[in-house]
């Protein structure tokens, strides 16, 4: 009889544990989230980013716009692959439309250090890649617009983020701090 009643005692527990688990993982999503689920949400959230700022500029992006006219062309010089070689003045441009700070700028797997505000941010806090060039724009919606070194991920002009072989990656839960997706094609 007493082992009846522990096998019911163990089950309840195990019931309870079974429980708990799934209560404290829907209700802290974002701790439970892996690196690649949250180098996705950077990604992103910058090409939300990017396309708002876009948006009042004509559909081009700062490295393509004067910075007499809020942009960073000046400031923008390319590596041999295309990628600007300091994002900084880039995303700096950004900042009265983007208005909060969240920070994605650095890939979860980089050990470099996120920065703690627009003010602080540098080149040492940016882990994603700007690729440069005058067709990368709103319309061409299949350019590269963005590079993850670690994982490979591509943002393109579009806003969608896909993998190394432009497959699409799988549909992460958006994180609770976005609450404007942008919808596509607009
Ligand atoms: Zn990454």
């Amino acid at each position: 009889m007493k082992t009846i009643v522990r096998i019911i005692m163990a089950f309840i527990l195990l019931g309870m544990c079974v429980w708990t688990y799934f209560y404290l993982r829907n209700t802290f999503p974002v701790s439970q989230r892996s690196p690649e689920a949250y180098c996705f949400d950077n990604m992103w959230v910058l090409g939300v980013y990017f396309r708002e700022w876009a948006e009042d500029h004509g559909g081009a992006f700062p490295f393509n716009v004067s910075t007499n006219d809020g942009g960073a062309r000046e400031l923008c010089e390319s590596d041999q692959d295309g990628f600007a070689k300091d994002s900084v003045a880039i995303f700096k441009s950004m900042r009265a439309n983007v208005g909060e700070f969240l920070s994605p700028w650095v890939c979860p797997l980089d050990s470099k250090k996120r920065a703690a505000s627009w003010d602080n941010l540098m080149s040492k806090n940016i882990t994603y890649r700007v690729h440069l060039g005058t067709n990368v724009n709103v319309a061409n919606t299949n350019e590269v617009l963005l590079y993850c070194p670690i994982h490979g991920y591509l943002l393109l002009s579009s806003g969608d983020v896909v993998d190394r072989q432009r497959k699409a990656l799988p549909a992460y839960p958006r994180p609770f701090l976005i609450t404007k997706p942008k919808p596509k094609g607009d």
